[in-house]
C-alpha cells in the first residue's frame, strides 16, 4: 500500500532504523525530512514540499525562522538550564512579557502541551477546594466527546478515543463528559456544585478540525461564570494566530480563567508550554505543589519572547485570516465526488475525505507527497491542512492547485 518516492537509499536506511529500533506509537508517512525553511521541507534527496502539516502546528512562524533561530543559538552559547532552584536573568523578563501579551496576571512554564493541561487540572483542583469550597477530592471537570489535549494517563482517562484511551487503565476519575458543541449539554453539566471547570478546545484540532458553531465559546464561559466555574480553554493547537486570530477564542471575544499554550510558543524549535490565569487561581499553588527541571528555563525563555514577537511583527493573524480565506474559496473549486466537506478557519483546514475505489485520506496524502505536498490523515477520512502562517498568497494558490490536481487526478 506504501509506494515510495524517497527511493534513495539514505532514506530506506533511515526509515529502517526508526522501524527497527524505535516503537511504533506512530505510523509516518513514508518521507525523510532533512531541512526546512519558512514554508517548504526538503527530503534526503533534495526534493522539495509544502509542509502543510507544520509538526502539528508548532511551526507556525515557519521552519527555522532566523529571528528564532538567532534566540536560541545566542542564548544556548550563555545559559541553557539552571532548574528553578535559583533565579535566572531571563525568564522574569519572560514572565512579564508573556503575560502582558496575553493580558494575564501569571505565568506557569512547563514544557509539552499535556503538561501544560496536566497543570491547569492541577491548578483547577487546588482553586476549587481553596476558593470555591468544594469539598476535598470531590472536584470534577467537564471536557468534551472528541477532545485531544495530549497523552498522560489522566489526560487519557477522558478521552473518547479508543485508540487513545483503551488498555492504558486504570482511569484517573473527577472528568464528566459531555458532547462537544451543545451547549443544553453544559448547562446540564454544570447544575452539578462539584464542577471546578470546562477543558474545552476552541476548535477540536485532532479530532478533524471540528468548528464549533459561533456562539458556543462565548455562551459556554457566560454559562461557567455563573455556575463559579473555570472556563479553560485549551489553544495547544488553535492560539498563536493559527485560526486568524491570536487566540481563537478572540474570535468570540471570550478570555478563559486558564488559557493553556504549547506548540508554536517556541515557534518549533524546542518544547515550550504554558498555562496563564489570574493571581487568584496561580496563586493557589504555593512552593514544592508543582514543578518541572526544564520548565521555564532561560533557553526556553528566550526562544518563546522571539517566536511571539515573530507572530506580531509578522502580522501573522492577519496574514492567516486573508490567506486562510482565499484557501478554502481555491479547495472549494475542486470537482470530485471523493471530497464530502471543507472546513476551518484561518489556516486550520481540513477536508472530509469519501472513500472510493478503495481509496481514502492515507492515499491521498501518498499522492500529495508525490506531488510536493505533505499533509497527514487525521482519524480516518479527514485531511488536516495546516501551513506554516508566513504563507504567501502564490504559495496558498500552488499548494491549493497540487491538492485539486490530486484529488482530481486520483480517478483519472
Ligand atoms: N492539547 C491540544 C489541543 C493538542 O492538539 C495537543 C497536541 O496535539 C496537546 C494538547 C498535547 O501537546 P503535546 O503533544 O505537546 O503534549
Amino acid at each position: 500500500m506504501e509506494t515510495m518516492t524517497s527511493t534513495g537509499k539514505k532514506a530506506a536506511q533511515s526509515m529502517e532504523l526508526e522501524n527497527k529500533y524505535g516503537a511504533h506509537n506512530y505510523h509516518p508517512l513514508p518521507v525523510v525530512l532533512e531541512r526546512g525553511e519558512g514554508v517548504y521541507v526538503w527530503d534526503v534527496d533534495g526534493k522539495q514540499y509544502f509542509d502543510f502539516l507544520s509538526a502539528y502546528s508548532a511551526v507556525n512562524q515557519g521552519h527555522c525562522h532566523p529571528k528564532i533561530i538567532n534566540a536560541l543559538t545566542t542564548q544556548a552559547q550563555k545559559l541553557t538550564l539552571t532548574s528553578r532552584a535559583f533565579y535566572n536573568d531571563s525568564l522574569g523578563e519572560y514572565e512579564k512579557f508573556i503575560t502582558e501579551y496575553f493580558g494575564y496576571d501569571k505565568v506557569l512554564p512547563m514544557n509539552t502541551g499535556a503538561e501544560a493541561v496536566e497543570t491547569a487540572i492541577k491548578l483547577c483542583r487546588k482553586w476549587a477546594y481553596q476558593k470555591k469550597g468544594i469539598a476535598e477530592n470531590m472536584a470534577k471537570i467537564i471536557t468534551c466527546e472528541g477532545n485531544f489535549h495530549g497523552r498522560t494517563t489522566t489526560i487519557v482517562s477522558f478521552s473518547s478515543d479508543p485508540d487513545s484511551k483503551n488498555g492504558f487503565g486504570p482511569y484517573t476519575p473527577g472528568f464528566e463528559q459531555i458532547p462537544y458543541n451543545d451547549i443544553n449539554a453544559l448547562k446540564k453539566a454544570l447544575e452539578d456544585k462539584n464542577i471546578a471547570g470546562f477543558l474545552v478546545e476552541p476548535i477540536q484540532g485532532e479530532a478533524g478540525v471540528v468548528v464549533p458553531d459561533a456562539g458556543y465559546l462565548s455562551t459556554a464561559a457566560e454559562l461557567c461564570k455563573k455556575a463559579n466555574v473555570l472556563f479553560i480553554a485549551d489553544e495547544v493547537q488553535t492560539g498563536i494566530s493559527r485560526t486568524g486570530r491570536l487566540l481563537a477564542v478572540n474570535h468570540e471575544n471570550v478570555k478563559p480563567d486558564m488559557l493553556i499554550l504549547g506548540k508554536a510558543l517556541s515557534g518549533g524549535v524546542y518544547p515550550i508550554s504554558a498555562v496563564l490565569a489570574s493571581d487568584e487561581i496561580m496563586l493557589c499553588i504555593k512552593p514544592g505543589e508543582h514543578g518541572s527541571t526544564f520548565g521555564g528555563n532561560p533557553l526556553a525563555a528566550k526562544i518563546a519572547i522571539a517566536a511571539l514577537e515573530v507572530v506580531h511583527d509578522e502580522k501573522l493573524s492577519e496574514n492567516a485570516a486573508a490567506m486562510g480565506e482565499l484557501f478554502r474559496s481555491e479547495l472549494k473549486k475542486i470537482k470530485s465526488d471523493r471530497v464530502e466537506t471543507i472546513r476551518g478557519k484561518g489556516l486550520l483546514n481540513a477536508i472530509v475525505i469519501k472513500p472510493k475505489n478503495g481509496k481514502g485520506a492515507w492515499d491521498v496524502c501518498l499522492a500529495l507527497r508525490d506531488n510536493g505536498l505533505l499533509a497527514k490523515p487525521t482519524h480516518e477520512h479527514i485531511i488536516r491542512f495546516a501551513p506554516p502562517l508566513v504563507i504567501n498568497k502564490e504559495q496558498i494558490l500552488e499548494a491549493a492547485d497540487i491538492i485539486k490536481r490530486t484529488i482530481e487526478g486520483l480517478d483519472k
